[in-house]
């Protein structure tokens, strides 16, 4: 069997177990079609991970498909939007089956989870490079932007933060305990938040998703919507697990380093009440949106030792 072969009787069983209505025609023709119901607009984004830059070299590759299909799926959370169908550009040094099955896997159940179906793709040789083009839709006119913050707005984000960055000095840990296991999960395994992304359409006034950092993603909502925010480094929201393996340590991982995909949200506080009775429980809120520009953070004094952080884009 050729390689291309292969490579198609491995991935052709994603194409049609999510079900997703959207997707007409999947791979196999030139070109996918998708169906976009009336009333609704088409939200898409491009991701690209390179070995050794994105996710570290010789990583699992079951863990690599889940993940790699997360963090593309985690800007439709942010954007507000249903999940559709995604189509996937694989560069690799070689076709080896057990790689490509174990790869296979950990894609497939990420697309079952978030609901979103495998329309087509590409394959080429070359150095472990992964391109993932996700399509989702949104009601028209109510994808969630950067650009509509508010002074008087809180600013909130859910989950907790910190445990993915915290993760990366453990990748290679031979035994982790239980605390550890937990932030190499988040690491791994990170979970879109498209349920609140949804739930955020018509309250939310911005919303970015936690890719690079909680400041460095904060800031640019507030660049994009041309105020600053007041935070509150005692209100932002860390794990038992991050906090006992860092102390107050984890305080840095939790603003500074990336990986979580959960969403930083900024909304009036009447969306807030709005929202109290469903969502209130994966929703914190960390400070509020003021006049002016960057982060001026209270309470901040372990990240730099004096009396409170002014984050003005220049941390990373
Ligand atoms: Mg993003």
């Amino acid at each position: 069997m050729g390689e291309f072969e292969l490579i198609r009787q491995i991935f052709m069983p994603l194409a049609g177990q999510s079900g997703s209505a959207a997707l007409l025609l999947g791979p196999g023709d030139d070109c996918a079609i998708q169906r976009l119901a009336p009333g609704r607009e088409l939200v898409f984004s491009i991701d690209t991970l390179v070995e050794g830059v994105h996710f570290p070299k010789n990583y699992d590759a079951e863990k690599l498909g889940w993940r790699s299909l997360a963090v593309a799926v985690s800007d439709l959370a942010a954007m507000g939007a249903d999940p559709e169908c995604f189509t996937l550009a694989l560069t690799l040094p070689e076709a080896r089956r057990e790689w490509l099955e174990a790869f296979a896997k950990g894609l497939g159940a990420a697309a079952k989870s978030f609901g979103i179906a495998l329309a087509g793709g590409d394959t080429t040789r070359g150095p472990l490079t992964l391109s993932i083009q996700v399509h989702g839709s949104v009601p028209a006119g109510q994808a969630l932007l950067r650009s509509g913050a508010q002074p008087g707005d809180l600013v909130c984000v859910s989950g907790s933060v910190g445990d993915a960055g915290a993760a990366l000095k453990f990748l290679d840990h031979p035994d982790p305990s239980p605390d550890v296991a937990v932030l190499l999960n988040r690491y791994h395994f990170p979970s879109p938040r498209l349920e609140l992304g949804k739930a955020l359409r018509g309250l939310a006034s911005a919303v970015i998703d936690v890719s690079d950092g909680l400041l460095a993603d904060l800031g640019h909502i507030l660049d994009a919507s041309g105020v600053g925010a007041q935070l509150d480094a005692d209100l932002i929201p860390m794990s038992e697990s991050l906090c006992r393996m860092m102390g107050r340590g984890g305080l840095r991982a939790a603003v500074v380093a990336g990986d979580d995909y959960e969403l930083c949200v900024t909304m009036p506080p009447q969306s807030w009440r709005s929202l109290a009775e469903t969502v209130k429980c994966q929703l914190t809120v960390i400070g509020t949106v003021v006049v002016g520009h960057g982060v001026r953070m209270d309470h901040g004094e372990d990240l730099n030792g004096t009396g409170g952080y002014d984050h003005f884009g220049e941390v990373q």
